[in-house]
């Protein structure tokens, strides 16, 4: 595996490859790699020539200082992890090589309002700070296909907005929730939990595949997000920060079934201090 930490080696490199014909597939993260992400990288090595992973905590994507500071980091563990998985080149950029320039740092785009709601409305700039640095990453590793997962469900749709209305050259690609045995979704975040902690996020999903069950058996919203909260607050370590049934496509919020054809159910929650985030597509 090739390791990169210059904006202007990698480009050279990958335009060379592009040049005489190799595809890229591109996995952009935050490191602290866990199957979750190793498993958007195994597609992405099926799928193409070359694989490039990036590593690079964002910091204008963190509307919490706090939450930036405390992001989980396993730089040479991470780099062990990505070679076992035939992952070809790994990007470790620092802040200056990704944004030269401070103004390049936040740039505004129009979302169409997809970033009104849940973790848009919740986390002020986040969705700009993707989006910035996504584009930025894709214009350095010049990928024919990126990969998402769609734990971050909104991000995705973003991205996919993002790379539509700029007319990038990129099929993006959306990969399953990876998950641990009792459900819990993957999340570099989850190195923080300890272990009654990690005990009880695993009832997000157990939440969430109920209320799926309650809804399509007729239940209405309403009672069924009555009683999310009230299983999610059962537990003194839970706080609840949104639970939202919304159209899969524009991401708006919906009150009944009969407001969209595809519906997904997203939700935030802190377990103590750990701000976790899944979701489930109802129908
Ligand atoms: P992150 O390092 O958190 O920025 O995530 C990098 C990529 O991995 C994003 O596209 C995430 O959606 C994806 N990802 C994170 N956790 C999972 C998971 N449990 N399953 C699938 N994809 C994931």
């Amino acid at each position: 595996m090739m390791l990169f930490k210059h904006t202007n080696a990698i480009k050279s490199y990958l335009y060379k490859k592009k040049g005489e014909g190799e595809t890229i597939g591109f996995v952009p993260t935050m490191g602290a790699l866990h199957q979750g992400h190793l498993s958007l990288i195994n597609q992405s090595v099926k799928e193409n020539d070359i694989t490039v992973c990036s590593i690079f905590v964002n910091p204008s994507q963190f509307n919490n200082k706090k939450d930036f500071e405390n992001y989980p980091t396993d730089i040479d563990d991470d780099i062990k992890k990505l070679e076992k998985h035939n992952c070809s080149i790994v990007f470790v950029p620092s802040v200056d090589e990704i944004y030269p320039d401070e103004n390049l740092k936040h740039q505004a785009f129009d979302f169409n309002g997809l970033d009104k709601y849940m973790e848009g409305a919740h986390r002020p700039g986040h969705f700009n700070g993707v989006a910035t640095v996504v584009k930025r990453l894709f214009e350095i590793c010049i990928p024919h296909r990126a990969y998402f997962g769609k734990k971050d469900f909104q991000q995705l749709r973003i991205i996919q907005h993002v790379v539509n209305i700029h007319n990038m050259n990129t099929d993006v690609v959306p990969c399953e929730i990876y998950r641990e045995p009792n459900g819990l979704a993957m999340s570099s975040r989850n190195r923080r939990l300890g272990e009654e902690e990690k005990e009880v996020a695993s009832s997000i999903h157990k939440v969430l595949t109920e209320a799926k069950k309650d809804f399509l058996s007729g239940i209405s919203l309403e009672r069924t997000k009555k009683k999310m909260t009230e299983q999610i607050l059962a537990n003194r370590l839970f706080s609840v920060d949104y639970i939202e049934f919304a159209d899969s496509k524009s991401l708006r919020p919906i009150q009944n079934y009969n407001e969209t054809t595809q519906c997904i159910l997203c939700i935030a929650v802190y377990v103590n201090e750990v701000r976790l985030i899944d979701n489930i597509s109802v129908f």
